[in-house]
């Protein structure tokens, strides 16, 4: 009836019982006259143990060598499993990714995949086999043939990609929780399932920390349109659907590295306005944004910069019908929000920029590509574009420029990732954003598992927890065209991938040169080689300091339904205000806001920010050991 690919990950693997009840369940599956491949992962916490057993042997392995040894854990379930199987009387026949053909780019330990074979996949499976593959691993193409793997957490990837290759009906990711929680029940115990999230929202939760998903595998899902489940192995529970639109046809032919870009937008409709030198301490972004949302004010992109002395910038931009509205709400609690205990911070002032336009670029093909936002950059600046706000999600990055610049700006972009002027470049208002879920869910309709009609959207589906990431700062950074595209090119070179990216407001001028500070967040394996990278080049090229935090936790509400909806950012700081937890950085996108906060209060911050949203349920989630 159907073609199936399923994904079993580690703890569903776990022992020689779960091996036995995983066989059962394919077998039954077959039994339904299905044609199944199964991808799986090493057994419990195999891939762990061989990381730290290299760790005691060389402090800093050889990628190489890591892939040879990481490679192996998936090759012992493969094997197991297929006897399993035929213990029952089902024929199968278990494979490794070089056996399958699963061709990679040749770097060790983040290869991507280019394509897969499909000729033995399909002989097999025809001879009425279950072909058992080991996730997370590939070969590399050029050269010699070698070992790859695709990244911890890679299995959901080989997995979704065989499904798009094989052009399968769909792909299960069986795994040790019931589908996609409000947040990880790990954490937050009263974590409420969710029957479907659309795929755009599942990219910025997988990204921000969600790791029930590798955000690899979301990518192709929405790429290719594989209708993908996330479900227990211990239950039949129906499990989360991830939906997306029908893409355009695209070639398997570099599956994850065609086409990062498939579209520019731009919206010229857009003001900002920024409040300069507020104190840096619990409550004050909640304040504002509360006083913003009661007077209706629906806010677009919203910026905390990192603090200069004792002092913040919170900037945010609006359409520019109301911001008049903006400016005088803005004005009016200023003010209020000014250090009372120190006089020289009485100096907060409210700025406003009318004749601004947000530029972005947008696709499912960024994660992991810090080359993609480098180009934007490149490619602003040799138009002699000057960005004044950036602000990046896993399918955009946005940039705010001087209206009459808009488009330049836009043909810059749509040459430099080649597309067609007018196709597919769009006006992006906020009621017409192709983020819009729900629309035209890809699922299987042959399938029993079919989700449920789509229930209004609240606001927001999840939040996350990132606690592996680190802070840089580049202070006075010269403010010119450039600038961007030169730091965040170097951070490409050296493959370290950016997440937000936080321009002051304030502007210094020093030597007669007007400055600013850059901040962003990379992560924190990351941190000391791009910080000792960085101090080098800041001394040629007369940067200010570099300054790296590595005690920082980013915790990030998603969802769709946020566009249009004014004082969503508002209870989110509110919430950590009332925890007495100071942000230190804000950055958001159409989907997301995120926040840094202090490390060692990470944890709280999730926790209350997903009771502030009323995502906690009735019933406790217990995760099996
Ligand atoms: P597998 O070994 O099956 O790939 P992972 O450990 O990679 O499993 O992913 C499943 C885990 O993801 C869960 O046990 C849970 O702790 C964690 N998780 C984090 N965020 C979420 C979320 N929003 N929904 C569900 N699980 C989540
Ligand atoms: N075994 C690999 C890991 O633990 C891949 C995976 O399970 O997805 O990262
Ligand atoms: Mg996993």
């Amino acid at each position: 009836m159907a073609l199936i690919v399923q994904k079993y990950g580690g703890t569903s693997v776990g022992s020689v019982e779960r091996i036995q009840a995983v066989a059962q369940r394919v077998y039954k599956t077959v039994k339904a006259g299905n044609s199944l491949v199964v991808v799986v992962s090493a057994m419990g916490k195999t891939t762990d143990g061989l990381v730290k057993l290299a760790k005691e042997i060389s402090p800093n392995p050889n990628r190489r060598e890591m892939d040879m040894l990481l490679s192996t854990g998936e090759q012992v379930t493969i094997a197991l499993l297929s006897m399993a199987l035929q213990e029952l009387g089902q024929p199968a026949i278990s494979m490794t990714g070089a056996q399958v053909g699963i061709v990679t780019e040749a770097e060790h330990s983040r290869a991507r995949i280019l394509h897969i074979e499909t000729t033995r996949l399909t002989r097999h499976i025809n001879e009425g086999k279950v072909v058992v593959v080991a996730g997370f691993q590939g070969t590399s193409s050029t050269g010699e043939m070698e070992i790859t793997t695709l990244g911890r957490g890679g299995s959901d990837t080989s997995a979704v990609a065989i499904a798009a290759a094989l052009r399968a009906n769909f792909c299960e990711i069986y795994t040790d929780v019931p589908g996609i929680l409000t947040t990880d029940p790990r954490l937050v115990a009263e974590a409420q399932l969710m029957d479907a999230i659309s795929c755009d929202e599942m990219l910025e939760l997988a990204s921000l920390g969600a790791k029930v998903l590798h955000p690899r595998a979301v990518e192709i899902a929405r790429n290719y349109g594989v209708p993908l489940v996330v479900r227990s192995s211990w239950t039949d529970q129906p499990g989360t659907w991830v939906t997306s639109a029908k893409p355009q046809g695209r070639s398997l032919l570099n599956l994850e590295i065609a086409r990062p870009v498939d579209n520019v937008e731009f919206d010229t409709d857009q003001a900002k306005v920024a409040l300069l030198r507020v104190p840096d301490k619990p409550g004050v972004a909640a304040r504002l944004f509360g006083e913003i949302s009661r007077q209706k004010v629906d806010v677009d992109l919203i910026i905390q910069s990192i603090h200069e002395g004792n002092s913040n910038d919170i900037a945010f931009t609006v359409t520019t019908p109301i911001l008049k509205r903006a400016e005088a709400v803005t004005a009016a609690i200023a003010p209020a929000l000014r250090s009372q205990s120190n006089p020289k911070l009485d100096e907060a002032e409210v700025m406003v920029e009318h004749n601004i336009a947000k530029v972005s670029i947008a696709g499912a093909g960024m994660i992991g590509r810090p080359g993609v936002a480098a180009k934007m950059f490149a490619t602003l600046a040799a138009a002699d574009v000057n960005i004044q706000m950036i602000s990046t999600s896993e399918v955009k990055v946005s940039c705010v420029v001087d209206a009459a610049e808009c488009d330049r700006a836009v043909a810059a972009l749509r040459t430099a990732f080649e597309i067609e002027a007018g196709s597919r470049a769009e006006l992006l208002t906020p009621n017409s954003s192709p983020l819009t879920p729900n629309s035209s869910l890809l699922t299987p309709n042959s399938s029993p598992l079919t989700p449920h009609s789509p229930l209004p959207t609240p606001p927001v589906r999840g939040v996350a927890l990132d606690l592996n990431q680190a802070r840089l700062a580049i202070r006075q950074l010269p403010d010119r065209p450039g600038m961007a595209a030169k730091l965040f090119g170097l951070l490409a070179q050296h493959n370290i991938s950016v997440d937000m990216i936080i321009q002051s407001q304030r502007c210094r001028v020093i030597d007669g040169v007007p400055r600013r500070d850059i901040a962003f967040t990379v992560s924190r394996i990351d941190g000391e080689s791009a910080k000792e990278m960085l101090t080098q080049v800041a001394a040629e090229l007369g940067w200010g300091e570099v300054v790296l935090d590595s005690a920082i936790a980013k915790v990030s509400i998603v969802g769709a339904g946020m566009l249009g909806q004014p004082g969503v950012a508002a209870k989110m700081f509110e919430a950590l205000a009332q925890q007495q937890i100071n942000i230190q950085m804000i950055a958001t996108s159409e989907i997301k806001i995120s926040c840094v906060v202090p490390q060692e209060q990470g944890v709280k911050a999730l926790q209350a920010i997903h009771t502030a949203f009323g995502l906690a349920g009735s019933e406790k989630f217990v995760v099996p050991a």
